[in-house]
């Protein structure tokens, strides 16, 4: 580990000051304003929590295991049936079968409400009616899939707040942050409208009550469309917001203390997409900001890893992450090869999103020296980062000789952060035993800053997501 890095790793919390976003106690009335970062994983969901306000900690829920017992800040993204009862999350884990990855299925519903062709036959939702699932008899969306998943979740969080901040109820004021890939938000297809939805509805049922992680089919059928004949609010005046994922998980990082104005590098493979920016972080006493070269997202991910060993697997699609975990990664790495094609895929999208960033900056020595050392720093972020054959290829591209004065590094969040348990008790996460979940965690906690700074996005002439830096921010003094 880098010396830098393990400054950034046991970096307090407590010292963070200067770059936070100054409270209006007038503009939230009276109410303390509590922002909620909600990270809707292919494979795990994560929440964070943090009351606005210089110094106030963030806190993860902890989430019961299985039946009640242990507890994770993880939530399988998992739905199963059994008895006409949906079980949400680790109780869907142990059923006989389990839906999992149903987000992956927003965009196959999205697809065929817009009478767009299916991409190929999905593996995961009806071959017959696109999008959705057959459960207990009853059809049910991926939306509405997606819905009641995070609903259960957010009423398990929701009742634990007041007491982790030490306040009265009805003095909060909860916001919802939630990310979406970067491709798939409004802007740039028609897959954003669906999560803004889910993400909404998933708040308003949660503060309803009414979410069991075992509930009746026809309950929560119900229960979710009395919520949805509610009036929606427009955007602005809404509880609930949505974010590039890319940025969420940058976000914790550029507003430690220690983080330093210069040009980044991003990978973050997770399960189901995988996501590649580069930009110049923008640092000084009033501003910190990241100005984007270039981003992209791929729907290349551990998922596909997974599918790819399948055969030594040897166990249904919905157990292979958990079997190729057990497995170790000396074992993955041996079996590299297997996967090849989806590290050719995700480098190929590296290649490409680093080539649209040296065309907006085209100066050779703002990247590398002349020695071929990189003139940017790399973090690799979510749970493809720990996945070392993966890594490696990261390492070496783009393919034009780049060495690296510190080795990229996995983004973690503090150790020092707090999780709540189910029963209400404060910890800290290393304290909890909880160390392993630290590279995962990271998109919430960037979720739980009250106002993750979203620059502006636009797509270039090809199609391609291309996020223009506002080049006049940037002057010569700036970069040396
Ligand atoms: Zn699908």
């Amino acid at each position: 580990m880098c010396a830098w890095f393990q400054k950034f790793s046991d970096s307090l919390l407590g010292k963070r000051k200067g770059s936070e976003t100054k409270v209006s106690s007038t503009a939230a009335g009276r109410r303390r304003r509590i922002t909620l970062g909600l990270d809707f994983g292919t494979s795990t969901s994560k929440c964070c929590f943090r009351e606005e306000g210089d110094g106030k900690p963030f806190v993860f829920a902890e989430f019961a295991g299985p039946g009640g017992a242990g507890s994770s800040p993880l939530f399988d993204t998992a739905v199963a049936v059994r008895d006409r009862k949906l079980l949400f999350g680790p109780d869907a884990t142990r059923a006989a079968e389990v839906i999992r990855s149903f987000k992956m299925c927003l965009p196959c519903q999205a697809r065929l409400e817009a009478g767009t062709p299916q991409t190929g036959r999905c593996p995961r939702c009806s071959e017959i009616l696109p999008g959705t699932f057959e459960i207990a008899g009853t059809t049910v969306s991926a939306e509405d899939l997606c819905t009641l998943h995070l609903s259960v979740m957010l009423s398990e969080v929701l009742p634990r707040i007041p007491a982790a901040v030490g306040a009265d109820a009805s003095r909060l004021r909860v916001h919802v942050n939630a990310a979406a890939p970067l491709d798939q938000l409004r802007e740039f297809g028609s897959v954003g409208p669906y999560f803004e939805r889910v993400v909404y509805y998933a708040f308003r049922l949660a503060e309803s009550g009414s979410p069991r992680r075992s509930w009746q089919v026809k309950d929560a059928i119900d229960a979710l469309e009395a919520i949805r004949r509610e009036p929606k609010p427009s955007e602005s005046e809404s509880p609930t917001a949505l974010f590039p994922e890319t940025h969420a998980a940058m976000t914790g990082f550029l507003l430690l203390p220690e983080s330093e104005k210069g040009l980044y590098g991003l990978i973050d493979v997770g399960a189901g997409t995988s996501d590649i920016s580069f930009f110049w972080l923008q640092k000084d006493e009033n501003d910190t900001r990241a100005w984007y070269y270039a981003t992209g997202t791929t729907p290349k991910g551990m998922d596909d890893v997974d599918r790819s060993l399948a055969p030594l697997l040897n166990e249904p699609h919905d157990r292979l992450r958990a079997k190729r975990e057990s497995m170790g990664a000396d074992w993955v790495s041996e079996h590299s090869g297997m996967f090849d094609d989806v590290g050719r895929a995700i480098d190929k999208h590296y290649t490409s999103v680093y080539g649209n960033a040296r065309q907006l900056d085209q100066r050779d020595w703002a990247w590398t020296d002349r020695q071929g050392v990189a003139q940017f720093r790399l973090f690799l972020v979510g749970g493809g980062a720990g996945c070392e054959p993966l890594v490696e290829r990261m390492c070496k591209a783009p393919p034009r000789g780049i060495r690296w004065s510190e080795q990229p590094s996995r983004l973690l969040v503090p150790a020092n952060v707090s999780v709540v348990s189910p029963s209400g008790v404060l910890n800290s996460l290393r304290g909890a035993g909880f160390e392993s979940a630290r590279p995962l965690l990271l998109l919430a906690y960037g979720l739980a800053h009250p106002r993750p700074d979203v620059p502006k996005f636009e797509r270039d002439r090809e199609g391609v997501v291309v996020v223009k830096v506002e080049r006049e921010r940037i002057t010569h003094e700036d970069l040396y």
